[in-house]
């Protein structure tokens, strides 16, 4: 495996790594076996939330007798203080630990947000105090926004910087420079585009020779997928131009009909969660998980059937996609 210093914050992390969503869709004897295999294959970074149900738990549970070859990063999606410091004392006692090397402010998605959670009584207070405390070596902060995050890396209250960069969204690279000449840590979420490519392998070799990148976090299901991730970075292979060529035209492929999950359409007047349900139509479609998908779009209290056509989500997209239409076409590949 090869290592990183993850900006200055003296934490060495494996290049590849592991990313906290997926284990929510296997059972805990896949979740620990999973562990065992990182432990083997060198992989020493796990990220994980609070929002994402059972994954701090089951990564608790797997870590036993472990944590400490470990690494671990959570996150709050809270903006107010006082739901921070429940949110990592709840963690915490998730993940049966008593500290966390990295401690992230979720999804900090507007301007807004960003000066709520600054704010004196805000998230950010808490989780300073957090580190006073102990509990938390370094904050970090995520999002989905380049300009909030461009923003959240300037005002230095941060020691790492998580973005969503892969062949598609490569409008996070001037996040990631600006992270860098301040010394911040930088972390690739959602390397995949949410599982948008086919040629995944491509697609994280492509990220390996990124410099700007400390750690990729592809999200992990299976011992296979653990071992495949963590052999292209100890065997790293630089794209050749035929593959270059490949990974532009899945690039190309994807074109505008693709939603960046960039969260400007929203609020929708109806509460319709507009980029999660294009996630859904995703693992549907492209990921093999339909059956999952579908329970998950099931269980939200409100599904694109709501949707009433008034157009404002359209007007603010960046990309000017068609989400009217997409929304009935998801609707159509998820409903029961
Ligand atoms: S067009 Fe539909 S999804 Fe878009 S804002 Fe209006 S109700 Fe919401
Ligand atoms: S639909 Fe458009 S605005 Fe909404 S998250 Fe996707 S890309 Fe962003």
């Amino acid at each position: 495996m090869k290592y990183k210093q993850l900006g200055s914050t003296g934490l060495r992390v494996s290049v590849m790594s592991i990313g906290g969503i997926p284990i929510q869709r296997v059972d805990q004897s896949v979740a620990n076996k999973i562990v065992r295999a990182a432990l083997e294959l060198g992989v020493n970074f796990i990220d994980t939330a609070r929002g994402y149900t059972d994954s701090e738990e089951k990564f608790g549970h797997a870590l036993k007798g472990v944590r400490d070859r470990f690494i671990l990063a959570t996150k709050t999606p809270a903006r107010d203080a006082a739901g921070a410091r429940r949110d990592l004392e709840t963690s915490l006692r998730a993940m049966q630990t008593d500290y966390f090397e990295l401690y992230q402010l979720h999804n900090v998605s507007t301007m807004e947000e960003l000066e709520q959670v600054l704010a004196p009584g805000g998230a950010l207070e808490a989780v300073q105090k957090a580190q006073q405390e102990g509990l938390v070596q370094h904050i970090g902060v995520t999002g989905h926004n380049d300009q909030v995050l461009l923003r959240a890396v300037e005002t230095g209250h941060f020691a790492t910087v998580q973005a969503p960069v892969n062949a598609v969204e490569r409008q996070f690279i001037p996040v990631l420079a600006a992270a860098k000449e301040r010394g911040m840590g930088t972390i690739a979420m959602k390397p995949l585009a949410g599982g948008s490519f086919t040629r995944p392998q491509l697609a994280l070799r492509q990220l390996l020779a990124e410099p700007l990148l400390d750690v990729i976090i592809p999200g992990i299901d299976s011992v296979e997928q653990m071992q495949q991730n963590a052999d292209l970075a100890s065997n790293y292979r630089p794209l050749s131009q035929e593959e270059q060529d490949l990974l532009q035209a899945e690039v190309d492929a994807l074109g505008k009909g693709f939603c960046r999950r960039c969260e400007y359409c929203l609020p929708c007047p109806q509460g319709i969660r507009i980029p999660q349900i294009f996630i859904f139509e995703g693992y549907a479609t492209r990921y093999n998980l339909a059956e999952w998908a579908v329970g998950r779009y099931a269980s939200l209290n409100v599904d694109a059937s709501a949707c009433v056509e008034c157009g404002i989500c359209e007007r603010r997209c960046p990309y000017q996609l068609p989400i009217r239409e997409m929304l009935k076409r998801a609707h159509g590949n998820l409903k029961q």
